[in-house]
């Protein structure tokens, strides 16, 4: 008896990184293409055309349509505590304390709140650029509005 039929055979035909919605996370993908073949004895011997084309998720094996690619990840939300962790390495980076207040409360935080964090970040002296009325922690020496460098704390 000859057995014949059809099997599918899978070639890799690219790899990268993507978002897996199984996994909700970046993962590595196989972009796969199958192909059907006219199979004797369950040995693929003539190619009958494409399937098509789908990509899987090494880690966790879901197999996607290609679109997926196209697909980022969900933004991530900015929340108040991201925001308080960067006070710090913005005010001694440069940025203008009045800035920062106004990102902070922009965020949701009471001014009260923003100024007394700044305070405790930086401490009670500022460097002041009369030009732009913005202040400084004591540490910067230069405005970043206008590049002049900043006076000796008042
Ligand atoms: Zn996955
Ligand atoms: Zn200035």
């Amino acid at each position: 008896m000859i057995i014949f039929g059809t099997r599918n055979k899978f070639k890799t035909v690219g790899t990268g990184q993507f978002y897996c919605p199984h996994c909700q996370m970046q993962r590595t993908y196989e972009k796969k293409q199958a192909k059907r073949y006219f199979a004797l004895y369950f040995v693929p011997l003539i190619p009958m055309g494409d399937i098509g084309e789908f990509v899987e998720c090494t880690t966790c094996h879901t197999t996607y349509n290609v679109e997926v690619l196209k697909a980022k990840a969900p933004e991530k939300h900015v929340g108040a505590v991201e925001l308080l962790n960067s006070v710090k390495s913005r005010l001694l980076g440069g940025d203008p304390v009045e800035y920062v207040v106004r990102d902070l409360t922009v965020a949701g935080i009471e001014r009260d709140m923003a100024l007394s964090l700044v305070q405790s970040t930086i401490g009670d002296q500022r460097k002041l650029c009369k030009n732009c009325n913005l202040s400084y922690a004591a540490d910067i020496t230069q405005c970043q509005e206008c590049k002049m460098p900043l006076p000796e704390s008042a």
